[in-house]
């Protein structure tokens, strides 16, 4: 087997090679650690029938791995200063291709059909770029790209969110978004000190498994996401009030609002952290005639 790209020598010589200067802006924090690379990718369950999207590789630490364990890895990097330094570090590997793009900017059910097809599954795996977490985890969930799960390395604060319970100070439209879709598990915590250079928040490494079926049944999905969001606009404030300033851009009518509740049997007094995904999906039900 190669030598481990990760281990803080090997990376420091790489980085040297190539004069490369990290860009804080790009969310650059190398992983130096080889266990929790291991340890990351045990968690993604891969197989030699397994197609891996990895967002962001870096200089290909974990890409390696990932190379190692799965029948392709395509991976998509906006830094094109990293190309001839994944061509170095990479080349013992025929099963990894560069994609040098924003991975907000692909067209990733393209990709999926192109490199993937007859694949047994699809499964994401990433250190994210922490400035852009919510929408690459959005781009994919909403997208309906056909994956089977994601394992991706984020802030720690954004991992409590989406896996919060109702009741909760962290429960909000994000945890709802990511649920409605996903069953979420925090699999580790990771320390600062297994980065280079050391971010300025702790992280951790998120879980995510695409659920059979979505747990509430909705007529549009946007708009369900859409309450849930204008149901936590101030937290304080109670559904009846949050949605009257959210809906239809504050045009609501309190009347039609309530009877909506009405309908449903629910209390217009609750505050959004306190309803569950089903809860949310029987009132967005409720509201849609009179507010889609
Ligand atoms: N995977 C490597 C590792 O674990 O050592 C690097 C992870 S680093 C946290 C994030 C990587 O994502 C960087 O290589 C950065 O250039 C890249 N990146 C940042 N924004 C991106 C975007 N919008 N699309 C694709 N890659 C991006």
């Amino acid at each position: 087997m190669n030598k481990d790209i990760a281990t803080p020598a090997r990376t420091k010589e790489i980085l040297e090679k190539h004069g490369f200067s990290f860009k804080k802006s790009l969310g650059q924090n190398f992983l130096i650690d080889p266990n929790i690379l291991r340890n990351i990718v045990s968690h993604a369950d891969l197989t030699d029938r397994t197609g891996v999207i990895e967002v962001g590789p870096g200089i290909g630490a974990l890409t390696e791995h990932l190379a190692r364990s799965a029948k392709k890895v395509v991976a998509f990097e906006i830094d094109q200063r990293l190309l001839p330094v994944l061509e170095d570090t990479l080349s013992p590997y025929n099963n990894v291709e560069i994609i040098n793009q924003d991975v907000l900017e692909a067209d990733l059910n393209g990709i999926v059909e192109e490199q993937f097809s007859g694949f047994d599954d699809i499964v994401v795996v990433a250190n994210l770029p922490y400035y852009v977490t919510t929408p690459i985890i959005m781009k994919f969930l909403l997208g309906k790209v056909p994956i089977r799960a994601m394992v991706i390395m984020m802030q720690k604060e954004v991992a409590d969110r989406i896996t919060a319970s109702p009741s909760t100070k962290a429960y909000g439209s994000l945890s709802i978004a990511v649920q409605y879709y996903m069953d979420a598990e925090v699999s580790m915590i990771v320390p600062k000190t297994v980065f280079i250079p050391q971010p300025n928040v702790e992280s951790a490494v998120l879980k995510l498994t695409k659920k059979a079926e979505p747990p509430v049944e909705v007529i549009d999905e946007d708009f369900l996401f859409k309450v849930a969001r204008g149901s936590f606009v101030q937290r304080r404030k109670t559904l009846l009030n949050n949605l009257q300033s959210s809906l239809q851009n504050g045009k609501a009518k309190k009347e039609q609002i309530l009877q909506a509740f009405e309908r449903i049997g629910m209390d217009p007094g609750r505050r959004g952290e306190t309803l569950s995904i089903e809860e949310f999906g029987k009132l967005a039900n409720a509201l849609y005639a009179d507010f889609k």
